[in-house]
């Protein structure tokens, strides 16, 4: 392809909406182009990427004997009452204005229609059925580029089977083709999440990238493998030291002070020798739940810990319970169910609140002061603690989800009736499951990974082109056919060339193929040609070596392996 043809509008500047790496690159090399908030449009070069990554999904999905559809994104409404869907998609669902119909956010709905009436029988399972093909999701809010858009590309496959036994194989199936798919695009991902084994139903793994541009948080763990997300990550964690004397408790006046922070400031004291209360009604029960005053209750661990409806004290009933306002509550003489954070377990000589408006006490040793208090991990794991696992250092940071697999059971199936018989002629619902990949978050999860301050670094798989080569004065007769006749050679050899053959300097054309990335870059100029020589740059090292004409297609072979 001749660049002095082909429609790649480079930036030299950094959009102004665009904030992540992947985002900027992606309109700076022509890539997208923005529609509206969170709608892009793909330019010939990013669509280039997006086949290559479809072409990869596709192969490995037909490899575990995945069969393509391609369903309308457009569906009748009344599919999707079925499942109750219109109404647990809430806004993310685009009606469009005809009421009559929805555009499709997934499919399983669709799917699980054409399959109903058709799998009859145990003898016509196990099926896999795919398509890659645009959602539509109303995202509250659209942001990263096409990392979260509201209408993007997914491959989604829908599995049918007889049994949750054989469910289990289906999903060990795409489990093992997502890991050839990311590993094939060269992504560096984890996955988050455990399956449930034989016969749950429930389980679920999502493949994740480590990514500033990330929204989910995660804790992992690098020589082992462990990895949640911080809602529900498990971390081995030292309590507080139990000092050697314990003080007596002393009631202390603290008037208007409500805060940690402020009680710190007031008696001049760290947060780390206070406890943090906080009043909780657990399906009608109050309930006290202590924590280290610089650390935060994570909700999840939280519920979990109590099982049931959580809410928060309102604060007419904090009085009632506690006998004190917000800022004063504390353990001791609480007279309901107390629960504490696993770092605060027999600490003492704490200072917390005095259930006494306007009170704290000092010296609380919960072993002595708070008879029946039970502890629980109730914080968020944080980078640096313990792996429960094995016992090294957790990382805690961002990261984005690149796909998702699923055992969905017989939710869609038993809901739209598609029903199977078995060998005694008995009716069950299909057992299902379900599989996704945003197919441009894996173009910009791979451009997070893999860029530097001049553009983005492709590997040979996913870049659009394998070559930019680059003629250096096309005023130059014996430079212009020298290139040309590269050109054509490369191509005949099965390389895929961008040719940039514009009348421009020298310097534009370097940052410009620097910022586009491609793997090779092979620069023909007057002077080397003269010695009968090009130049080639790995776009990845930045090393640079000339090599002779006759050369140069072994040497590219070479270095494109
Ligand atoms: P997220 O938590 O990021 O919203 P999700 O759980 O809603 O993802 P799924 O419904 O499992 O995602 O969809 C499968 C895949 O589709 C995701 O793993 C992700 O790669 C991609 N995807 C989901 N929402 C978007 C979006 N708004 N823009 C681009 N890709 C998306
Ligand atoms: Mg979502």
């Amino acid at each position: 392809m001749k660049l002095s043809k082909y429609f790649v509008p480079t930036l030299k500047e950094v959009p102004n909406d665009a904030v992540v790496a992947s985002h900027v690159l992606m309109l700076r090399s022509g890539m997208v182009r923005m529609l509206s908030a969170g709608i892009y449009s793909f330019l010939p070069l990013g669509y280039k990427v997006i086949k290559k990554i479809s072409e990869i999904i596709r192969e490995e999905i037909d490899y575990i004997g995945g069969q393509e559809f391609h369903l309308p994104a457009l569906n009748p409404r009344e599919i999707w009452e079925e499942t109750n869907r219109v109404e647990a998609f809430g806004d993310t669902l685009f009606h469009i204005k005809n009421r009559d119909y929805v555009l499709a956010p997934t499919h399983e709905e669709i799917m699980t229609y054409h399959a109903r009436n058709v799998m009859k029988s145990y003898k016509d399972m196990p099926q896999i059925w795919y398509q890659i093909q645009t959602k539509f999701r109303n995202e509250a809010r659209p942001r990263s580029g096409v990392i979260r858009g509201r209408q993007f590309l997914m491959k989604d496959a829908y599995s049918f089977d007889s049994s949750y036994e054989n469910l289990d194989k289906s999903y060990a199936l795409h489990d093992e083709a997502y890991r050839k798919i990311f590993d094939r695009c060269g992504l560096k991902y984890f996955v988050v999440g455990a399956s449930s084994g034989a016969m749950g139903g429930t389980g679920s793994e999502e493949f994740m990238v480590r990514s500033e541009a990330g929204e989910d948080t995660v804790a992992y763990c690098e020589s082992c493998g462990y990895a949640a997300n911080v809602e529900v990550a498990a971390s081995v964690v030292d309590s507080k030291k139990r000092e050697e004397v314990s003080e007596e408790i002393k009631e202390i006046h603290t008037p208007n002070i409500k805060s940690i922070d402020e009680l710190c400031g007031f008696l001049k004291i760290d947060e780390t020798q206070t406890a943090k209360s906080r009043v909780v009604i657990n399906d009608g029960e109050p309930i006290l739940v202590l924590i280290l005053g610089n650390e935060e209750v994570n909700e999840t661990k939280l519920e979990k810990a109590l099982g049931g409806n959580v809410r928060p004290a309102h604060p007419e009933e904090l009085v009632k319970i506690s006998g004190a306002d917000a800022g004063s509550i504390g353990p001791v003489g609480f007279k309901h169910r107390i629960i504490a954070d696993l770092k605060l377990k027999d600490a003492n000589n704490l200072y917390s609140g005095a259930n006494k408006t306007d009170y704290h006490i000092s010296g609380i040793d919960l072993m002595r002061d708070v008879p029946g208090i039970e502890y629980f991990d109730l914080r968020s794991a944080q980078s640096g603690e313990g792996c429960t696992g094995c016992g090294s250092k957790l990382e805690v940071f961002s990261a984005i989800e690149l796909g998702h697999i699923f055992k969905l059971g017989t939710k869609y199936s038993a809901a739209m009736g598609a029903n199977f018989l078995d060998e005694n002629g008995e009716a069950h619902p299909i057992v299902m499951g379900s599989y996704g990949i945003g197919v441009e978050r894996v173009a910009a999860c791979f451009i997070e990974q893999n860029h530097d301050e001049k553009g983005i670094v492709w590997n040979k798989v996913l870049a659009p082109f394998d070559i930019q080569l680059i003629a250096l004065n096309m005023k130059k007769e014996d430079v212009v056919n020298a290139a040309e006749s590269v050109y054509l050679k490369l191509k005949e050899e099965g390389f895929e060339v961008l040719y940039d053959d514009r009348e421009a300097q020298a310097g534009f054309k370097f940052n410009d193929a620097d910022l586009l990335g491609m793997p090779l870059q092979i620069v023909i100029g007057e002077k080397k040609l003269k010695e009968n020589k090009v130049e080639i740059k790995v776009r990845k090292t930045g090393e640079r070596f000339d090599t002779e004409l006759e050369n140069l297609y072994i040497k590219v072979k070479e270095l494109l392996i």
